[in-house]
Protein backbone atom coordinates (compact mmCIF):
# COMPACT_ATOMS: atom_id res chain seq x y z
CA UNK A 1 0.00 0.00 0.00
CA UNK A 2 1.46 3.33 -1.01
CA UNK A 3 2.27 5.78 1.92
CA UNK A 4 1.45 9.75 2.25
CA UNK A 5 4.29 11.02 2.63
CA UNK A 6 3.71 14.05 4.79
CA UNK A 7 5.92 17.47 4.35
CA UNK A 8 6.02 20.95 5.64
CA UNK A 9 6.28 23.71 3.29
CA UNK A 10 6.34 27.65 4.50
CA UNK A 11 3.63 29.41 2.79
CA UNK A 12 3.71 33.48 2.48
CA UNK A 13 0.16 34.75 2.92
CA UNK A 14 -0.98 37.95 2.24
CA UNK A 15 -0.72 39.62 5.75
CA UNK A 16 -4.08 39.68 8.17
CA UNK A 17 -5.20 40.38 12.02
CA UNK A 18 -5.20 37.33 14.09
CA UNK A 19 -8.59 37.45 15.97
CA UNK A 20 -8.35 37.62 19.29
CA UNK A 21 -10.28 34.44 20.38
CA UNK A 22 -9.43 31.52 22.56
CA UNK A 23 -7.87 28.14 22.16
CA UNK A 24 -10.54 25.45 21.96
CA UNK A 25 -9.47 21.79 21.53
CA UNK A 26 -10.30 22.05 17.86
CA UNK A 27 -8.87 24.83 16.88
CA UNK A 28 -5.59 23.02 18.86
CA UNK A 29 -6.16 20.13 16.70
CA UNK A 30 -7.12 22.21 13.58
CA UNK A 31 -3.41 24.39 14.18
CA UNK A 32 -1.60 20.96 14.67
CA UNK A 33 -3.01 19.02 11.95
CA UNK A 34 -2.23 21.82 9.37
CA UNK A 35 -1.26 25.54 10.15
CA UNK A 36 -2.02 27.25 6.68
CA UNK A 37 -5.86 25.27 6.80
CA UNK A 38 -6.18 27.30 9.91
CA UNK A 39 -5.03 30.33 9.03
CA UNK A 40 -7.56 29.84 5.83
CA UNK A 41 -10.40 29.34 8.28
CA UNK A 42 -9.55 31.27 11.34
CA UNK A 43 -7.97 34.21 10.16
CA UNK A 44 -9.27 34.44 7.07
CA UNK A 45 -12.36 33.11 7.96
CA UNK A 46 -13.46 31.19 5.29
CA UNK A 47 -16.80 29.03 5.43
CA UNK A 48 -16.63 25.49 3.69
CA UNK A 49 -19.74 23.96 2.46
CA UNK A 50 -21.15 21.33 5.36
CA UNK A 51 -21.29 17.72 4.59
CA UNK A 52 -23.26 14.14 5.26
CA UNK A 53 -21.07 13.38 8.08
CA UNK A 54 -21.58 16.83 9.98
CA UNK A 55 -24.99 17.30 9.19
CA UNK A 56 -25.14 13.67 11.03
CA UNK A 57 -23.04 14.54 14.01
CA UNK A 58 -24.98 17.44 14.27
CA UNK A 59 -28.02 16.03 14.58
CA UNK A 60 -26.72 12.97 17.12
CA UNK A 61 -25.74 15.38 19.39
CA UNK A 62 -28.34 17.51 19.44
CA UNK A 63 -30.71 13.95 19.81
CA UNK A 64 -28.74 12.70 22.61
CA UNK A 65 -28.21 16.50 24.32
CA UNK A 66 -32.01 16.33 24.60
CA UNK A 67 -32.73 12.61 25.39
CA UNK A 68 -29.96 12.93 28.25
CA UNK A 69 -31.96 15.73 29.38
CA UNK A 70 -34.89 13.93 30.39
CA UNK A 71 -35.38 11.96 33.62
CA UNK A 72 -33.86 8.64 33.59
CA UNK A 73 -36.85 6.17 33.58
CA UNK A 74 -38.01 8.72 30.58
CA UNK A 75 -34.70 8.11 28.22
CA UNK A 76 -36.54 5.30 25.93
CA UNK A 77 -35.43 4.36 22.02
CA UNK A 78 -38.96 6.40 20.98
CA UNK A 79 -38.39 9.37 22.80
CA UNK A 80 -34.40 9.04 21.00
CA UNK A 81 -36.01 8.42 18.13
CA UNK A 82 -38.15 11.62 17.90
CA UNK A 83 -35.67 13.83 19.64
CA UNK A 84 -33.47 12.49 16.44
CA UNK A 85 -36.08 13.41 13.58
CA UNK A 86 -36.55 16.30 14.78
CA UNK A 87 -32.60 17.12 15.18
CA UNK A 88 -31.98 16.23 11.54
CA UNK A 89 -35.22 18.33 10.11
CA UNK A 90 -33.59 21.04 11.95
CA UNK A 91 -29.97 20.80 10.84
CA UNK A 92 -31.08 20.03 7.36
CA UNK A 93 -33.05 23.14 7.45
CA UNK A 94 -29.59 25.04 8.49
CA UNK A 95 -27.89 23.90 5.34
CA UNK A 96 -30.33 24.24 2.77
CA UNK A 97 -29.15 25.22 -0.44
CA UNK A 98 -26.45 23.13 -0.24
CA UNK A 99 -25.43 19.67 -1.57
CA UNK A 100 -26.58 17.45 1.08
CA UNK A 101 -28.94 14.34 0.63
CA UNK A 102 -31.17 14.09 3.34
CA UNK A 103 -32.14 10.37 2.54
CA UNK A 104 -28.12 9.37 3.60
CA UNK A 105 -28.15 11.90 6.47
CA UNK A 106 -31.44 9.93 8.23
CA UNK A 107 -30.18 6.57 7.20
CA UNK A 108 -26.63 7.33 8.51
CA UNK A 109 -28.19 9.43 11.79
CA UNK A 110 -30.09 6.56 12.27
CA UNK A 111 -27.72 4.05 12.33
CA UNK A 112 -25.82 5.87 14.76
CA UNK A 113 -28.31 6.16 17.64
CA UNK A 114 -29.25 2.45 16.88
CA UNK A 115 -25.17 1.91 17.66
CA UNK A 116 -25.65 4.44 21.04
CA UNK A 117 -28.11 1.71 22.63
CA UNK A 118 -25.49 -0.69 22.29
CA UNK A 119 -22.55 1.06 23.56
CA UNK A 120 -24.83 2.03 27.01
CA UNK A 121 -27.99 2.24 28.67
CA UNK A 122 -28.76 6.22 28.85
CA UNK A 123 -31.35 5.12 32.28
CA UNK A 124 -28.12 4.25 33.73
CA UNK A 125 -26.28 7.05 33.67
CA UNK A 126 -25.94 9.94 36.21
CA UNK A 127 -25.71 13.18 34.71
CA UNK A 128 -23.89 15.70 36.58
CA UNK A 129 -25.25 19.12 37.75
CA UNK A 130 -25.13 21.06 34.56
CA UNK A 131 -23.52 18.17 32.95
CA UNK A 132 -24.92 18.56 29.96
CA UNK A 133 -23.39 20.60 27.09
CA UNK A 134 -21.18 22.26 29.70
CA UNK A 135 -19.00 25.41 28.32
CA UNK A 136 -16.14 25.38 30.01
CA UNK A 137 -13.78 28.51 29.74
CA UNK A 138 -10.35 28.89 31.94
CA UNK A 139 -6.69 30.60 31.90
CA UNK A 140 -4.77 27.27 30.81
CA UNK A 141 -0.89 29.03 31.99
CA UNK A 142 -1.75 32.69 30.65
CA UNK A 143 -4.03 30.63 27.41
CA UNK A 144 -7.59 31.90 27.17
CA UNK A 145 -8.70 27.95 26.97
CA UNK A 146 -13.08 27.34 25.43
CA UNK A 147 -15.03 24.65 24.86
CA UNK A 148 -18.09 22.69 25.11
CA UNK A 149 -18.21 19.62 26.84
CA UNK A 150 -20.79 16.73 25.42
CA UNK A 151 -21.35 15.15 28.91
CA UNK A 152 -20.27 15.08 32.30
CA UNK A 153 -21.35 12.25 34.33
CA UNK A 154 -20.96 10.69 37.91
CA UNK A 155 -19.44 7.34 38.69
CA UNK A 156 -18.28 5.42 41.09
CA UNK A 157 -14.70 6.57 39.91
CA UNK A 158 -15.91 10.48 40.24
CA UNK A 159 -16.82 12.42 37.46
CA UNK A 160 -16.32 11.54 33.66
CA UNK A 161 -16.35 13.35 30.87
CA UNK A 162 -17.47 11.53 27.78
CA UNK A 163 -17.64 12.48 23.96
CA UNK A 164 -19.85 11.36 21.06
CA UNK A 165 -17.94 10.47 18.05
CA UNK A 166 -20.09 9.78 14.89
CA UNK A 167 -17.09 8.81 12.57
CA UNK A 168 -15.05 6.11 12.43
CA UNK A 169 -12.64 5.15 15.44
CA UNK A 170 -9.38 6.20 13.14
CA UNK A 171 -5.79 5.08 15.36
CA UNK A 172 -3.72 7.88 13.95
CA UNK A 173 -6.03 10.24 15.37
CA UNK A 174 -6.22 8.73 18.93
CA UNK A 175 -4.07 10.79 20.72
CA UNK A 176 -5.92 13.86 19.27
CA UNK A 177 -9.45 12.59 20.58
CA UNK A 178 -7.63 12.42 23.97
CA UNK A 179 -6.13 15.14 23.94
CA UNK A 180 -9.12 16.99 23.84
CA UNK A 181 -10.96 15.18 26.56
CA UNK A 182 -7.81 15.91 28.82
CA UNK A 183 -7.75 19.58 27.85
CA UNK A 184 -11.41 19.46 29.92
CA UNK A 185 -11.03 17.47 32.56
CA UNK A 186 -8.14 20.03 33.18
CA UNK A 187 -10.04 23.16 32.56
CA UNK A 188 -13.25 21.93 34.36
CA UNK A 189 -10.19 20.77 37.57
CA UNK A 190 -9.27 23.92 37.56
CA UNK A 191 -13.05 25.20 38.51
CA UNK A 192 -12.37 23.05 41.66
CA UNK A 193 -14.10 20.44 39.73
CA UNK A 194 -11.71 17.33 39.53
CA UNK A 195 -12.17 15.19 36.45
CA UNK A 196 -11.49 11.48 37.40
CA UNK A 197 -12.24 9.42 33.62
CA UNK A 198 -12.37 10.58 30.39
CA UNK A 199 -14.71 8.41 27.45
CA UNK A 200 -15.24 8.36 23.65
CA UNK A 201 -18.40 6.53 22.58
CA UNK A 202 -18.02 5.87 19.14
CA UNK A 203 -21.14 5.76 17.33
CA UNK A 204 -20.41 3.79 14.28
CA UNK A 205 -18.80 0.71 15.26
CA UNK A 206 -20.63 1.18 18.72
CA UNK A 207 -17.52 1.00 21.36
CA UNK A 208 -17.44 2.89 24.56
CA UNK A 209 -13.43 3.58 25.50
CA UNK A 210 -12.85 5.01 29.18
CA UNK A 211 -9.47 6.08 30.42
CA UNK A 212 -8.11 7.57 33.94
CA UNK A 213 -7.30 11.16 34.36
CA UNK A 214 -3.23 10.91 34.83
CA UNK A 215 -0.81 13.90 35.49
CA UNK A 216 1.45 12.74 32.05
CA UNK A 217 -0.64 12.42 29.94
CA UNK A 218 -2.56 15.78 30.96
CA UNK A 219 0.92 17.05 30.39
CA UNK A 220 1.29 16.32 27.50
CA UNK A 221 -2.16 17.83 26.56
CA UNK A 222 -0.81 21.09 27.87
CA UNK A 223 2.61 20.80 25.69
CA UNK A 224 0.78 20.64 22.57
CA UNK A 225 -1.31 23.51 23.72
CA UNK A 226 1.94 25.75 24.47
CA UNK A 227 3.36 24.06 20.82
CA UNK A 228 0.15 25.46 18.84
CA UNK A 229 0.25 28.54 20.28
CA UNK A 230 3.99 29.48 19.99
CA UNK A 231 3.92 27.81 16.44
CA UNK A 232 1.16 30.19 15.60
CA UNK A 233 2.79 33.35 17.14
CA UNK A 234 5.72 32.75 14.71
CA UNK A 235 3.85 32.33 11.81
CA UNK A 236 1.67 35.51 12.41
CA UNK A 237 4.75 37.46 13.31
CA UNK A 238 6.63 36.21 10.09
CA UNK A 239 3.34 35.80 7.81
CA UNK A 240 4.82 32.35 6.75
CA UNK A 241 2.35 29.82 7.92
CA UNK A 242 3.30 26.07 7.22
CA UNK A 243 1.25 23.91 5.12
CA UNK A 244 1.03 20.39 6.23
CA UNK A 245 0.44 18.09 3.50
CA UNK A 246 -0.86 14.51 4.93
CA UNK A 247 -3.97 12.40 3.99
CA UNK A 248 -6.28 15.13 5.15
CA UNK A 249 -5.09 16.74 2.16
CA UNK A 250 -8.01 14.51 0.44
CA UNK A 251 -10.69 15.68 2.16
CA UNK A 252 -8.99 19.16 2.25
CA UNK A 253 -11.30 22.12 0.68
CA UNK A 254 -8.45 24.58 0.46
CA UNK A 255 -6.30 21.93 -1.78
CA UNK A 256 -7.49 23.97 -5.21
CA UNK A 257 -5.80 26.94 -4.00
CA UNK A 258 -2.70 25.42 -1.72
CA UNK A 259 0.57 26.27 -2.96
CA UNK A 260 1.75 22.86 -1.42
CA UNK A 261 -0.61 20.75 -3.66
CA UNK A 262 -0.43 23.23 -6.75
CA UNK A 263 2.72 24.29 -7.99
CA UNK A 264 1.37 27.62 -9.24
CA UNK A 265 -1.06 28.57 -7.09
CA UNK A 266 -1.36 31.76 -6.28
CA UNK A 267 -0.26 33.28 -2.83
CA UNK A 268 -2.92 32.86 -0.13
CA UNK A 269 -5.23 36.13 0.77
CA UNK A 270 -5.11 37.73 -2.88
CA UNK A 271 -8.09 38.03 -4.54
CA UNK A 272 -6.69 35.28 -7.12
CA UNK A 273 -6.45 32.96 -4.49
CA UNK A 274 -10.14 33.70 -3.29
CA UNK A 275 -11.52 33.50 -6.29
CA UNK A 276 -10.29 29.73 -6.27
CA UNK A 277 -11.84 29.30 -3.41
CA UNK A 278 -15.32 30.98 -4.13
CA UNK A 279 -15.21 28.13 -7.18
CA UNK A 280 -14.91 25.61 -5.29
CA UNK A 281 -18.12 26.94 -3.06
CA UNK A 282 -16.21 28.29 0.01
CA UNK A 283 -17.47 31.90 1.09
CA UNK A 284 -15.93 34.37 3.73
CA UNK A 285 -17.81 35.30 6.90
CA UNK A 286 -16.25 38.58 6.37
CA UNK A 287 -12.88 39.96 5.33
CA UNK A 288 -9.71 39.85 8.15
CA UNK A 289 -8.23 43.34 8.65
CA UNK A 290 -5.17 43.91 7.12
CA UNK A 291 -1.74 43.68 9.31
CA UNK A 292 1.08 45.65 8.70
CA UNK A 293 3.52 43.17 7.52
S1 LIG B 1 -4.34 20.88 1.02
FE1 LIG B 1 -3.20 19.92 2.68
S2 LIG B 1 -1.43 21.25 2.99
FE2 LIG B 1 -2.91 22.42 1.81
S3 LIG B 1 -4.13 23.56 3.33
FE3 LIG B 1 -5.22 21.64 2.94
S4 LIG B 1 -4.48 20.23 4.52
FE4 LIG B 1 -3.02 21.94 4.42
Amino acid sequence: MAKFMQRNVEVEVVPAHLPASAWSATSIESFLGCPLKYWWSKVQRWNTPSTVPLVVGTSVHEALENLLALPPGKRTPRAGEEFLAAAVDKTLRSVSGQAIDPAAVTERAQRAMGAYWDTEDPGDVEVASNGIEREVKADIGGLAFRGFIDRIAVTDAGLRVTDYKTGAAKPKYWWGYWRQQLLYAHALGLGDEPIAEVELLFLTSPRAVTRPVYGAAVQRALDDLDVAHTEREHMQLTQVWQARTGPLCNYCDFAPACPAKRSRAPRPGTAESDELLRQQGLWQREKPAAAIG
